[in-house]
C-alpha cells in the first residue's frame, strides 16, 4: 500500500461542493465532487449532537490540530474518506450553515454571522491528510486496525466495512435508517441505536443464528436481502402475535433464540397476556425479563424468574429451631435425612451445609414467608429441586 502525506488541502477546498443529506444523516461529497465523504462502508454521521460537532469548530478556531485524516484513492481522480468522516462532516455542516456555535458573548452564531477574519481562519485551515492507495483487501484490513480518532467503530460497523458491497448497502437502507417508520415498532423488542447498526446486527444475528461474519461473507455479492428481511419480519410478527402487550422488559431479549425454540408451539395470546399480568404482580418474581421465556416454555422453569429466596436471618433461626428439636429426638436436623436408612439418619448439619426450601413449592402457590421455610441438607435440597 502506498501512502502520501498531503498538507496543503484546506477546509475551503474540502467544503467546495459539500452536500449533507439531512434525511439520511450523512455528509456525501466534497472537494468539488472528487471526494466521497461517506462511502458505503462508513458509519452514519454521529457528531450532530451540539457537543462533538461544536468542539470540532472550536478546535479549528483555536488553531488546535484536527488530527490525521485518511483518504482512500480508488482511482486517479476519485477519493473517499477512510477516517475523518465525522470531523469533515462537522466543519462542512458548519460552513454551509447547518448549525450554530456560541461566541464569546454566549450568542449563537452561524457561519455567516461570525467575523470575516474568523470565517477566513476556518476556511484557510490546512488539514493533515494521508492518501492511501492499495488493493481493496489491504485498505480494509488497514481500516480495521486504525480506528484512530473519535468513537471507535463497534463490531457491526467493522463488519460493514469489511464486507462492504451491494448486500450491506441494501441491508443498511432497511435496518440502519432511523427515519424508517417501522423503527418505532422494532424498538419495543430491540435495544441499541439504529445509527450504530444495532438493528442490522440483530437482524443478521437472527437469520445467521449468531454467525454474522460468515453470513455477510457468503451473501456479500447478493443483489437482494430477501432472506434477511423475511426472517426478521417473521420473528417480529411472531413476538407481536404471541405477546399482545408491550412491556419494557421485552426490549433486548434474545428473540432469535426464543423464536427458534418456541415458534412451533401454539399459544393463546389472551391466556399469555393474563399470565404475564399475574407474574408482574407477584412480589416473589425477581426477574421480570425471565417471565416471557418462562411462559413460552410452559411455566415450569421457575429458575428463569429468579424467585425471591429466604434471607440469612430467617435461615439461621429456622435452622436453630430444627436443630434443637432434632437433638431432643436424636435424629438428623434435615427431615429427609432423618427418615433415611444411612449414617446421615442422625447427622446434625451446620447452617452452612444446609439450604432453605419452600415446603410448598413457589410454582404451586407457596409463598416465601417464614411459615413455608424448611432447612434441608444441601443434597436433599438440590434433589427436591422445583423451588
Ligand atoms: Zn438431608
Amino acid at each position: 500500500m502506498i501512502t502520501t502525506l498531503r498538507t496543503e488541502i484546506t477546509v475551503k477546498e474540502i467544503c467546495d461542493g459539500f452536500v449533507y443529506n439531512e434525511l439520511e444523516g450523512k455528509g456525501l461529497f466534497g472537494l468539488s465532487g472528487k471526494l466521497t465523504i461517506q462511502p458505503e462502508y462508513q458509519r452514519n454521521y454521529i457528531y450532530a449532537d451540539g457537543v462533538r460537532d461544536v468542539r470540532v469548530i472550536e478546535s479549528i478556531l483555536k488553531g488546535y490540530p484536527l488530527g490525521l485524516i485518511y483518504f482512500n484513492k480508488p482511482s486517479a481522480d476519485a477519493l473517499e474518506v477512510l477516517d475523518g468522516q465525522q470531523r469533515i462532516t462537522s466543519f462542512g455542516r458548519y460552513v454551509t450553515g447547518k448549525f450554530a456555535i456560541k461566541d464569546e458573548n454566549g450568542m449563537e452564531q452561524y457561519f455567516a454571522g461570525i467575523a470575516q477574519d474568523k470565517q477566513e481562519l476556518i476556511l484557510n485551515t490546512k488539514l493533515l491528510i494521508y492518501e492511501c492507495e492499495g488493493t481493496e483487501s489491504e485498505i480494509k484490513e488497514w481500516f480495521k486496525t486504525i480506528n484512530i480518532a473519535g468513537v471507535p467503530l463497534n463490531n457491526q460497523e467493522l463488519l460493514n466495512a469489511v464486507y462492504s458491497g451491494q448486500f450491506v448497502t441494501l441491508a443498511k437502507a432497511k435496518f440502519s435508517y432511523s427515519q424508517n417508520a417501522n423503527v418505532q415498532k422494532w424498538k419495543a423488542y430491540i435495544s441499541g441505536s439504529v445509527d450504530r447498526q444495532a438493528y442490522l446486527e440483530q437482524a443478521l444475528e437472527w437469520v445467521s443464528k449468531c454467525t454474522i461474519g460468515d453470513y455477510m461473507s457468503k451473501h456479500r455479492k447478493d443483489d437482494n436481502i430477501n432472506e434477511l428481511e423475511t426472517y426478521f419480519n417473521t420473528v417480529i410478527d411472531w413476538i407481536s402475535t404471541v405477546f399482545l402487550d408491550v412491556e419494557s422488559e421485552m426490549c433486548g431479549l434474545e428473540w432469535g433464540r426464543l423464536y427458534e425454540a418456541y415458534h412451533k408451539n401454539p399459544y393463546s395470546p389472551t391466556v399469555v397476556s393474563e399470565k404475564i399480568k399475574s407474574l408482574y404482580a407477584d412480589p416473589y418474581v425477581k426477574s421480570r425479563r425471565g417471565i416471557f421465556e418462562y411462559i413460552l416454555g410452559g411455566s415450569t422453569d421457575s429458575k428463569l424468574l429468579d424467585v425471591r429466596v429466604y434471607d440469612e436471618a430467617t435461615k439461621k433461626s429456622i435452622c436453630a429451631k430444627q436443630t434443637a428439636e432434632a437433638e431432643k429426638k436424636g435424629i438428623s436436623n434435615c427431615s429427609y435425612c432423618a427418615i433415611g436408612h444411612d449414617a446421615n439418619k442422625t447427622k446434625i448439619w451446620k447452617l452452612a451445609e444446609m439450604d432453605a426450601d419452600h415446603v410448598s413449592a413457589w410454582s404451586k402457590g407457596g409463598a416465601t414467608d417464614i411459615k413455608n421455610c424448611e432447612m434441608l441438607c444441601k443434597s436433599h435440597n438440590r434433589a427436591k429441586g422445583n423451588k
